[in-house]
Protein backbone atom coordinates (compact mmCIF):
# COMPACT_ATOMS: atom_id res chain seq x y z
CA UNK A 1 0.00 0.00 0.00
CA UNK A 2 1.48 3.44 -1.36
CA UNK A 3 0.28 6.11 0.93
CA UNK A 4 0.34 10.00 1.39
CA UNK A 5 -0.41 11.58 4.70
CA UNK A 6 -1.21 15.40 4.39
CA UNK A 7 -1.68 18.38 6.75
CA UNK A 8 -0.81 21.26 8.01
CA UNK A 9 1.90 21.60 10.42
CA UNK A 10 0.51 20.39 13.71
CA UNK A 11 -2.29 18.53 12.55
CA UNK A 12 -1.37 14.84 13.86
CA UNK A 13 0.37 13.62 10.93
CA UNK A 14 2.82 11.80 12.87
CA UNK A 15 0.88 10.86 15.82
CA UNK A 16 -0.79 9.07 13.13
CA UNK A 17 1.48 7.40 10.79
CA UNK A 18 3.43 6.09 14.05
CA UNK A 19 -0.19 4.05 14.32
CA UNK A 20 -0.57 3.36 10.65
CA UNK A 21 2.95 1.69 9.98
CA UNK A 22 2.79 -0.22 13.30
CA UNK A 23 -0.67 -1.57 11.82
CA UNK A 24 0.13 -2.00 8.13
CA UNK A 25 3.80 -2.58 8.50
CA UNK A 26 4.89 -0.40 5.78
CA UNK A 27 8.47 2.46 6.60
CA UNK A 28 7.17 5.80 7.26
CA UNK A 29 8.83 8.63 5.86
CA UNK A 30 9.07 11.77 7.01
CA UNK A 31 11.22 14.70 5.09
CA UNK A 32 10.98 16.42 8.23
CA UNK A 33 12.63 13.38 9.99
CA UNK A 34 14.95 13.03 7.72
CA UNK A 35 15.99 16.89 7.65
CA UNK A 36 16.18 16.78 11.65
CA UNK A 37 18.18 13.80 11.44
CA UNK A 38 20.43 15.80 8.49
CA UNK A 39 20.93 18.75 10.81
CA UNK A 40 21.64 16.53 14.01
CA UNK A 41 24.31 15.07 12.01
CA UNK A 42 25.87 17.88 10.19
CA UNK A 43 25.99 16.81 7.26
CA UNK A 44 25.67 19.30 3.90
CA UNK A 45 22.16 18.41 3.55
CA UNK A 46 21.55 19.85 7.47
CA UNK A 47 23.37 23.02 6.91
CA UNK A 48 21.48 23.63 3.98
CA UNK A 49 17.97 22.77 5.29
CA UNK A 50 18.87 24.29 9.07
CA UNK A 51 18.72 27.70 7.29
CA UNK A 52 15.29 26.99 5.93
CA UNK A 53 13.70 25.01 8.52
CA UNK A 54 14.83 27.69 11.18
CA UNK A 55 12.85 30.32 9.22
CA UNK A 56 9.64 28.39 9.28
CA UNK A 57 10.74 28.24 5.22
CA UNK A 58 9.72 25.06 2.97
CA UNK A 59 13.26 23.30 2.10
CA UNK A 60 13.80 23.83 -2.31
CA UNK A 61 11.75 21.77 -4.31
CA UNK A 62 14.93 20.00 -6.15
CA UNK A 63 16.77 19.42 -2.52
CA UNK A 64 13.79 18.11 -1.00
CA UNK A 65 12.86 15.72 -4.24
CA UNK A 66 16.23 14.57 -4.24
CA UNK A 67 15.80 12.37 -0.54
CA UNK A 68 12.85 11.49 -1.24
CA UNK A 69 13.39 10.21 -4.50
CA UNK A 70 16.25 8.25 -3.28
CA UNK A 71 14.71 6.90 -0.27
CA UNK A 72 11.88 5.40 -2.44
CA UNK A 73 14.45 3.31 -4.13
CA UNK A 74 15.46 1.62 -1.32
CA UNK A 75 14.07 -2.33 -0.83
CA UNK A 76 11.83 -1.87 2.22
CA UNK A 77 9.98 0.83 0.03
CA UNK A 78 8.66 -2.63 -2.46
CA UNK A 79 5.75 -3.60 -0.02
CA UNK A 80 4.26 -0.08 0.60
CA UNK A 81 5.64 3.50 2.18
CA UNK A 82 3.74 6.05 4.32
CA UNK A 83 4.93 9.20 3.33
CA UNK A 84 4.30 12.06 6.12
CA UNK A 85 4.25 15.80 4.73
CA UNK A 86 5.89 15.14 1.18
CA UNK A 87 4.54 16.26 -1.23
CA UNK A 88 4.01 19.71 -0.18
CA UNK A 89 4.04 21.92 -3.14
CA UNK A 90 2.62 20.80 -6.78
CA UNK A 91 6.28 20.74 -8.09
CA UNK A 92 6.84 17.70 -5.70
CA UNK A 93 4.03 15.87 -6.38
CA UNK A 94 4.55 16.19 -10.02
CA UNK A 95 7.94 15.06 -8.95
CA UNK A 96 6.65 11.91 -7.40
CA UNK A 97 4.05 10.92 -9.88
CA UNK A 98 6.81 10.88 -12.36
CA UNK A 99 9.32 8.50 -10.04
CA UNK A 100 6.57 6.33 -8.73
CA UNK A 101 5.92 5.63 -13.02
CA UNK A 102 9.78 5.14 -13.56
CA UNK A 103 9.68 2.96 -10.43
CA UNK A 104 5.87 1.21 -11.90
CA UNK A 105 4.20 2.45 -8.65
CA UNK A 106 1.71 4.16 -8.03
CA UNK A 107 -0.33 6.28 -5.00
CA UNK A 108 -3.13 4.11 -3.63
CA UNK A 109 -4.91 6.92 -1.34
CA UNK A 110 -4.63 10.51 -0.26
CA UNK A 111 -5.15 11.18 3.57
CA UNK A 112 -6.12 14.46 4.30
CA UNK A 113 -6.27 15.51 8.35
CA UNK A 114 -8.25 18.89 8.36
CA UNK A 115 -7.20 20.83 11.36
CA UNK A 116 -8.41 24.40 12.05
CA UNK A 117 -5.52 27.07 12.37
CA UNK A 118 -6.39 28.08 16.29
CA UNK A 119 -5.93 24.75 16.98
CA UNK A 120 -2.77 23.91 15.08
CA UNK A 121 -1.19 26.92 17.27
CA UNK A 122 -2.21 25.19 20.21
CA UNK A 123 -0.96 21.96 19.51
CA UNK A 124 2.30 23.03 18.23
CA UNK A 125 3.11 25.48 21.13
CA UNK A 126 2.50 22.27 23.44
CA UNK A 127 4.44 19.83 21.33
CA UNK A 128 7.29 17.57 23.10
CA UNK A 129 8.95 15.15 21.04
CA UNK A 130 11.47 11.74 21.97
CA UNK A 131 14.97 12.02 20.40
CA UNK A 132 15.24 8.46 20.50
CA UNK A 133 11.94 7.61 18.55
CA UNK A 134 10.41 10.67 17.17
CA UNK A 135 7.55 10.48 19.31
CA UNK A 136 4.91 13.12 19.58
CA UNK A 137 3.23 14.08 22.89
CA UNK A 138 1.33 16.98 24.04
CA UNK A 139 1.38 18.41 27.52
CA UNK A 140 -2.60 18.97 27.51
CA UNK A 141 -3.82 16.75 24.58
CA UNK A 142 -1.49 13.57 24.46
CA UNK A 143 0.59 13.54 27.39
CA UNK A 144 3.21 11.07 28.37
CA UNK A 145 2.56 8.63 31.66
CA UNK A 146 5.67 10.35 33.60
CA UNK A 147 6.17 14.29 32.57
CA UNK A 148 8.82 15.00 30.39
CA UNK A 149 9.89 11.21 29.30
CA UNK A 150 8.80 9.27 26.69
CA UNK A 151 6.27 6.47 27.23
CA UNK A 152 8.34 3.90 24.93
CA UNK A 153 11.75 4.20 25.49
CA UNK A 154 12.31 6.60 28.40
CA UNK A 155 14.17 9.36 25.98
CA UNK A 156 13.69 12.71 27.64
CA UNK A 157 11.01 14.72 25.96
CA UNK A 158 12.11 18.05 24.17
CA UNK A 159 10.68 20.71 22.04
CA UNK A 160 11.53 21.41 18.22
CA UNK A 161 13.11 25.07 17.67
CA UNK A 162 10.67 25.65 15.22
CA UNK A 163 7.42 25.03 17.15
CA UNK A 164 8.52 28.41 19.06
CA UNK A 165 5.55 31.06 18.53
CA UNK A 166 7.22 33.06 16.32
CA UNK A 167 8.51 30.46 13.89
CA UNK A 168 4.72 28.49 14.41
CA UNK A 169 2.51 31.49 12.93
CA UNK A 170 5.44 31.99 9.89
CA UNK A 171 4.98 28.10 8.85
CA UNK A 172 1.43 27.84 9.33
CA UNK A 173 0.81 31.01 6.42
CA UNK A 174 3.84 29.36 4.66
CA UNK A 175 2.29 25.84 4.32
CA UNK A 176 -1.60 27.28 4.43
CA UNK A 177 -0.37 29.22 0.64
CA UNK A 178 0.82 25.27 -0.56
CA UNK A 179 -2.15 23.67 1.15
CA UNK A 180 -4.90 24.01 -1.51
CA UNK A 181 -3.35 23.62 -4.87
CA UNK A 182 -1.88 20.30 -3.87
CA UNK A 183 -5.12 19.39 -2.49
CA UNK A 184 -6.59 20.40 -5.76
CA UNK A 185 -3.96 18.20 -7.56
CA UNK A 186 -4.99 14.77 -5.60
CA UNK A 187 -8.59 15.27 -5.86
CA UNK A 188 -8.58 15.74 -9.65
CA UNK A 189 -7.27 12.49 -9.40
CA UNK A 190 -9.81 10.91 -7.34
CA UNK A 191 -7.53 10.08 -4.40
CA UNK A 192 -8.11 12.48 -1.71
CA UNK A 193 -9.90 11.53 1.44
CA UNK A 194 -10.55 14.22 4.03
CA UNK A 195 -10.39 13.19 7.59
CA UNK A 196 -11.95 15.45 10.54
CA UNK A 197 -8.27 16.08 12.85
CA UNK A 198 -10.68 17.80 15.46
CA UNK A 199 -11.25 14.78 16.76
CA UNK A 200 -9.12 12.39 19.43
CA UNK A 201 -6.25 11.08 18.53
CA UNK A 202 -7.73 7.35 18.39
CA UNK A 203 -11.06 8.53 16.81
CA UNK A 204 -9.15 10.05 13.98
CA UNK A 205 -6.51 6.90 13.60
CA UNK A 206 -10.10 4.76 13.40
CA UNK A 207 -11.12 6.34 10.31
CA UNK A 208 -7.62 6.26 9.02
CA UNK A 209 -7.86 2.37 9.31
CA UNK A 210 -11.22 2.08 8.18
CA UNK A 211 -10.09 3.99 4.70
CA UNK A 212 -7.18 1.97 4.21
CA UNK A 213 -9.01 -1.14 5.23
CA UNK A 214 -11.20 -0.22 2.33
P1 LIG B 1 5.42 19.47 10.78
O1 LIG B 1 5.51 18.19 11.59
O2 LIG B 1 5.29 20.63 11.67
O3 LIG B 1 4.44 19.38 9.66
P2 LIG B 1 7.85 18.67 9.55
O4 LIG B 1 8.56 18.00 10.66
O5 LIG B 1 7.18 17.82 8.56
O6 LIG B 1 6.84 19.71 10.16
O7 LIG B 1 8.84 19.65 8.79
C1 LIG B 1 9.74 20.51 9.47
C2 LIG B 1 10.43 21.42 8.47
O8 LIG B 1 11.17 20.63 7.51
C3 LIG B 1 9.50 22.27 7.61
O9 LIG B 1 9.13 23.48 8.25
C4 LIG B 1 10.36 22.52 6.37
O10 LIG B 1 11.38 23.50 6.61
C5 LIG B 1 11.07 21.17 6.21
N1 LIG B 1 10.28 20.26 5.35
C6 LIG B 1 9.68 19.08 5.72
N2 LIG B 1 9.04 18.52 4.69
C7 LIG B 1 9.22 19.35 3.63
C8 LIG B 1 8.78 19.33 2.27
N3 LIG B 1 8.04 18.32 1.76
N4 LIG B 1 9.17 20.36 1.48
C9 LIG B 1 9.93 21.36 1.94
N5 LIG B 1 10.36 21.46 3.21
C10 LIG B 1 10.01 20.46 4.05
P1 LIG C 1 2.31 16.92 12.57
O1 LIG C 1 3.25 15.74 12.37
O2 LIG C 1 1.18 16.94 11.58
O3 LIG C 1 3.03 18.22 12.62
P2 LIG C 1 1.96 15.84 15.28
O4 LIG C 1 1.51 14.44 15.07
O5 LIG C 1 3.35 16.05 15.74
O6 LIG C 1 1.60 16.73 13.99
O7 LIG C 1 0.94 16.49 16.33
C1 LIG C 1 1.10 17.86 16.75
C2 LIG C 1 0.75 17.97 18.24
O8 LIG C 1 -0.65 17.77 18.41
C3 LIG C 1 1.44 16.94 19.14
O9 LIG C 1 1.72 17.56 20.36
C4 LIG C 1 0.39 15.83 19.28
O10 LIG C 1 0.54 15.13 20.52
C5 LIG C 1 -0.92 16.62 19.25
N1 LIG C 1 -2.03 15.90 18.58
C6 LIG C 1 -1.95 15.07 17.51
N2 LIG C 1 -3.19 14.62 17.16
C7 LIG C 1 -4.06 15.22 18.01
C8 LIG C 1 -5.49 15.16 18.18
N3 LIG C 1 -6.27 14.42 17.36
N4 LIG C 1 -6.04 15.89 19.16
C9 LIG C 1 -5.26 16.67 19.98
N5 LIG C 1 -3.92 16.76 19.89
C10 LIG C 1 -3.32 16.05 18.93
Amino acid sequence: MNIILMGLPGAGKGTQAERIVQEFHIPHISTGDMFRAAVKNETPLGLEAKSYMDKGLLVPDEVTIGIVKERLAQDDCKKGFLLDGFPRTVPQAEALTETLKELGRGIDHVIHIDVERGSLIERLTGRWICPVCGASYHTLFNPPKTAGVCDKDGGVLYQRDDDKPEVVTQRLDVNIAQAQPLIDYYSKQGLLRTINGEQDIQVVFAEIASLLRG
